[in-house]
């Protein structure tokens, strides 16, 4: 079964249909992060028509500001979402700086109930790397996913060390500083996504949608890089997908279905 760890299904508006029958026909199992609460409330929706989908709850550090004193609001659905994300920082591409201490509030609401609740967490780190690090060591998060990761070297490496999982996208197509850290990421701590269907699009400039399959291209050139082979990279990545949701009393059904 192939893995597509960050996903924003609620996005395909007309072309759902067609995302959701390449999700069963190739069996793509699919983290559907969400980016609010409407988000959320879609996902949970579309989760219906898969047993493959598995919707999650988060506030995007993008739409933080909107929730940052409506924290009470959200508790609910925290309580719900069977993992969390997407959540984070970025510093990075959200240039409002007035908008980071509602970032952090609302990312350590998250962390907090993450922890309380034993929910492994979707985190975007974009130029928070650093910071996103030290609250999960505080929180003593050990099942986190770290999305797209981009920055520097060095907090990689100390991220790998605490133990940090990776998800790789499409950007591998393309960087060769995302084909280095592709490389570095150890095998135990590998993970594939597409962060479709905008990820292409925002990488290509062009206005591609990026359907389930793309994840296909992502394993592909996982293997080529880590010189192994398709076959091996999908389960490599099953395994840990499996180990990561593994005792999670949420995700029952994730384990009935492997
Ligand atoms: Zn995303």
């Amino acid at each position: 079964m192939l893995i597509d760890a960050h996903v924003h299904l609620d996005k395909y508006g007309d072309l759902l249909d067609q995302a959701l029958e390449q999700i069963e026909k190739e069996q793509i199992f699919t983290v559907a992060t969400a980016m609010d609460v409407p988000s959320y409330l879609e996902l949970k929706e579309i989760a219906k028509r898969s047993s493959l989908v598995l919707p999650t709850f988060g506030i995007h550090p993008r739409r933080a500001a909107e929730y940052a004193d409506r924290l009470q609001e959200i508790a609910p659905h925290i309580e719900s979402s069977a993992a969390i994300g997407e959540i984070g920082l970025d510093f990075h591409w959200v240039k409002d700086t007035s908008s980071y201490p509602a970032q952090r509030k609302v990312l350590e609401y998250f962390i907090a109930a993450a922890r309380e609740q034993n929910k492994f967490v979707n985190l975007h780190t974009k130029a928070g790397e650093k910071e996103i690090l030290d609250l999960l060591e505080k929180y003593d998060i050990r099942r986190a996913i770290i999305h797209w990761y981009s920055g520097p070297m060095d907090i990689l490496k100390e991220m790998i060390d605490y133990g940090c999982y990776f998800t790789i996208g499409v950007e591998v197509l393309y960087s060769d500083y995302i084909k280095s850290i592709a490389k570095v990421v150890p095998d135990h701590l590998l993970l594939t996504e597409t962060d479709n269907p905008g990820a292409l699009r925002w990488l290509k400039k062009n206005d591609e949608v990026g359907m389930p399959t793309a994840i296909k291209d992502v394993v592909n050139a996982l293997a080529e890089l880590r010189r192994s082979t398709v076959e091996s990279m999908e389960l490599l990545v099953y395994a840990n997908f499996v180990r990561l949701v593994a005792n999670d009393p949420k995700l029952q059904q994730l384990r009935a279905n492997s």
